[in-house]
C-alpha cells in the first residue's frame, strides 16, 4: 500500500489566447440566447473552441466548442454555433484537438492526511543509501535543530548496497534531528541515535506483541530497525504538527489534488481539527475545488456549527458509518467462513439494530448515510436496514460493497443505492493476496464485479482514497479498464470516466448541477492532452492534465 504518491503534472499548457485567426468576431450583434428561463444578452466569458468534448450527456455526447457565462456553461456544439456569443471581451481558448471532459471527481479522499504525507521526506527515488543520505542531510539543512524528520518510501531491494538503513547511517546524514524513515511498505522504520533517545528505546525495551526491533547478533546494540507494532514505539515521541503547519500542509494538497484535474471532492475527514482547517481554508478562499464533506458518525454533532454560505462549493454530505473491516486484515464480515480459514467468518462491527440506529441519526441530520460494508454479511445486513427505513429523498451509498453476489446486485439495484469503489484499492486488493485461495473461485468472482453492477443499472462511483493509494483519477480509470483478474468485469473508458463525472455528481445529488457538460450546469471541466478513449488503456494514466476550469475560471493555466 502506498502512503504517499503525488502525481506530477508537467504543465504543458499549449493553449491559444485571444479571439484572432479563430472565429469572427460578433459582439456587434450579441445573440439572446434563452437558458434555463434567463435571457442572455451578451457575449459569453469565455468560450473554448476547436476541442474534443466528451459531454457525458447522453443527449449529445460530443461537442467541438462551448461557451461560459460567469460561472455557467451556456452553449454546448459546433464552432459555428458558438461563434455568435464570442464578443471582443470573450476569452477564447482554442484546444487543437485536446479532450475536455466534465471537471473530475473524487469521492472518497483524505485530503489532510495527504497533506501530511506532503511534509515528509519522500524517498521513493533513492537508489542507494548514499542517495538516502544525501536526501536527508538535505532535508536535515532546512530544519531546525531538534525537529522530527519524517520521511518514508525507501526500499533495500532498490539500494545497491542491497541492505536497509541503520542508524549510523542516518546519524551521520542528520546528526542534529531526530529521525524516522519509513520502508515503502510502512510497516518498517529506520531511525536514528535521537531518535531512539527521545522515545526511550534501548536494547533493553521489551518488544511489543507482533513487533521486532533488530539487534546486532554479536553486541546485542540496536540496529535502528524496527518492525509492525515496533514502529510505534518510535512513532508515539513525534509530536503532532501544529495547527497552522497543518493547514498549510492541507493547502498544499488541495492544489496537487486541483492539478490532478479533480474539480469536486468528497473529502473523508477524519477529525475534528480537520473541519476547523476546511472552514478557514474556504474562508480564505483557498479551496481549489467544491468540497463535499464526510464525517465518521462520532464527529456528526461537531458539524453543527459548520458554516457555509454556497452549498455548491462547500457543504457536509456525508457520515460513515462502519459495518465491517477489511478483507486484508479477514475483518470483512462474511456469509461463509473465508476459504483459507475455515472458521473465520469475519465479523460485524454492530448489530443490525445499532446499524439502523445509526443510520436513523444521520436521516435527522438530513445528510447521505454512506455505509461501510465491506463482505456479503455487512453489504446484506446494510440491506436489511435500508429496506426497513421510511423511504425518504435522500440516497444510500455503499462504500466499497466489495463481496457481492446475484441476490444482493439485485437488492442494490431496487434500492438505488450507489456503490463507490477505489479503483487502486481494488487492484492492490487483487495483488497482496490471492482472492481466489481467499474466497474460493466462485465468490473471488463476485468480488467487486463492478460491469455486472452496471449492466443492472447500479451506479457506481469512484475515487482515490489518497494518501493511502496514489491521487491520479486517471490512474483509478486505467485500473478499472484494465484489470487483469476476471477481465468480463473491466469497464469501458466511457464507463470508467462516468465514475469520476455524472455518477459521482449522482452519488451527491448533484446531478443537475456538475457532473455533464451540458448548458446550465457549472462550469467545471478538465481539459486533458488527449482522448482516453482514444489512447492505449494502459497509458490513459499518463495523459497530461492541461488545465482546469472551475466556476468558469482557469485555475491551472
Ligand atoms: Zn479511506
Amino acid at each position: 500500500m502506498e502512503l504517499l504518491c503525488v502525481l506530477q503534472i508537467s504543465l504543458k499548457p499549449r493553449v491559444r489566447l485571444g479571439t484572432q485567426g479563430f472565429l469572427p468576431h460578433t459582439s456587434t450583434s450579441p445573440l439572446a440566447l434563452t437558458i434555463i428561463g434567463e435571457i442572455w444578452h451578451l457575449s459569453a466569458d469565455l468560450a473554448l473552441i476547436n476541442t474534443n468534448i466528451k459531454t457525458m450527456n447522453p443527449t449529445q455526447p460530443i461537442a467541438q466548442a462551448l461557451a461560459i457565462t460567469k460561472n455557467k456553461i451556456v452553449k454546448v456544439g459546433t464552432n459555428k454555433q458558438i461563434a455568435p456569443l464570442i464578443g471582443e471581451k470573450t476569452k477564447v481558448l482554442s484546444f487543437d484537438g485536446k479532450t475536455v471532459v466534465p471537471g473530475l471527481i473524487d469521492t472518497h479522499i483524505h485530503v489532510a492526511d495527504f497533506g501530511r504525507c506532503l511534509m515528509w521526506l519522500d524517498l521513493t527515488s533513492a537508489e542507494s543509501i548514499t542517495q538516502l543520505q544525501h536526501m536527508l542531510k538535505e532535508k536535515a539543512g532546512h530544519t531546525p535543530a531538534g525537529k522530527w524528520i519524517v520521511g518514508r518510501g525507501w526500499n533495500q531491494d532498490r539500494f545497491k548496497e542491497k541492505r536497509m538503513p541503520q542508524t549510523p547511517d542516518l546519524d551521520g546524514a542528520a546528526p542534529d534531528n531526530p529521525v524516522i524513515l519509513y520502508h515503502e511498505a510502512a510497516m518498517i522504520c529506520a531511525v536514528n541515535t535521537k531518535a531512539l533517545q527521545l522515545a526511550d528505546v534501548t536494547k533493553h525495551t521489551l518488544v511489543p506483541k507482533g513487533g521486532a526491533i533488530d539487534k546486532k547478533p554479536a553486541t546485542d546494540e540496536l540496529t535502528g530497525i524496527l518492525r509492525d507494532s515496533a514502529t510505534r514505539l518510535i512513532w508515539r515521541a513525534v509530536p503532532e504538527p501544529t495547527a497552522a503547519e497543518l493547514l498549510e500542509a492541507t493547502a498544499l494538497a488541495c492544489q496537487k489534488i486541483s492539478r490532478a484535474g479533480i474539480t469536486s471532492v468528497h473529502w473523508l475527514v477524519l477529525s475534528e481539527v480537520e473541519l476547523a482547517i476546511i472552514q478557514n481554508l474556504h474562508a480564505m478562499g483557498r479551496l481549489p475545488f467544491r468540497v463535499n464533506v464526510v464525517v465518521p458518525q462520532e464527529l456528526l454533532e461537531k458539524t453543527v456549527g459548520f458554516k457555509t454560505n454556497d452549498v455548491s462549493v462547500l457543504r457536509v454530505g456525508g457520515v460513515t458509518i462502519a459495518a465491517d473491516g477489511y478483507l486484508d486484515s479477514k475483518e470483512a464480515a462474511l456469509l461463509e467462513p473465508y476459504s483459507d480459514e475455515p472458521k473465520n467468518s469475519g465479523k460485524l462491527f454492530c448489530t443490525e439494530q445499532a446499524l439502523a440506529v445509526s443510520v436513523a441519526k444521520v436521516l435527522a441530520a438530513g445528510v447521505q448515510p454512506i455505509i461501510l460494508a465491506m463482505g456479503d454479511r455487512a453489504v446484506d445486513t446494510a440491506l436489511n436496514v435500508i429496506e426497513q427505513t421510511p423511504k425518504s429523498n435522500v440516497r444510500f451509498r455503499i462504500e466499497q460493497a466489495a463481496v457481492l453476489n446475484k441476490d444482493l446486485v439485485k437488492r442494490l439495484k431496487k434500492h438505488k443505492i450507489v456503490v463507490s469503489v477505489q479503483p487502486k484499492v481494488i487492484s492492490t486488493e487483487f495483488s497482496v493476496w490471492s482472492a481466489t485461495q481467499r474466497l474460493g473461485l466462485e465468490r473471488a468472482r463476485w468480488l467487486h464485479p463492478l460491469k455486472t453492477l452496471l449492466k443492472e443499472g447500479v451506479k457506481v462511483v469512484g475515487g482515490s482514497d489518497c494518501p493511502m493509494e496514489p491521487l491520479s483519477p486517471l490512474l483509478g480509470m486505467q485500473e478499472v479498464v484494465v484489470r487483469a483478474e476476471f477481465p468480463e468485469q473491466r469497464l469501458s473508458v466511457e464507463e470508467a470516466l462516468r465514475m469520476y463525472t455524472l455518477d459521482a455528481a449522482y452519488s451527491s445529488g448533484e446531478e443537475n448541477v456538475k457532473g455533464s457538460i451540458e448548458e446550465g450546469k457549472l462550469a467545471d471541466l478538465t481539459v486533458l492532452s488527449c482522448d482516453p478513449m482514444a489512447v492505449e488503456p494502459k497509458k490513459i494514466k499518463d495523459i497530461n492534465v492541461e488545465l482546469v476550469i472551475i466556476d468558469g475560471k482557469i485555475l491551472i493555466a
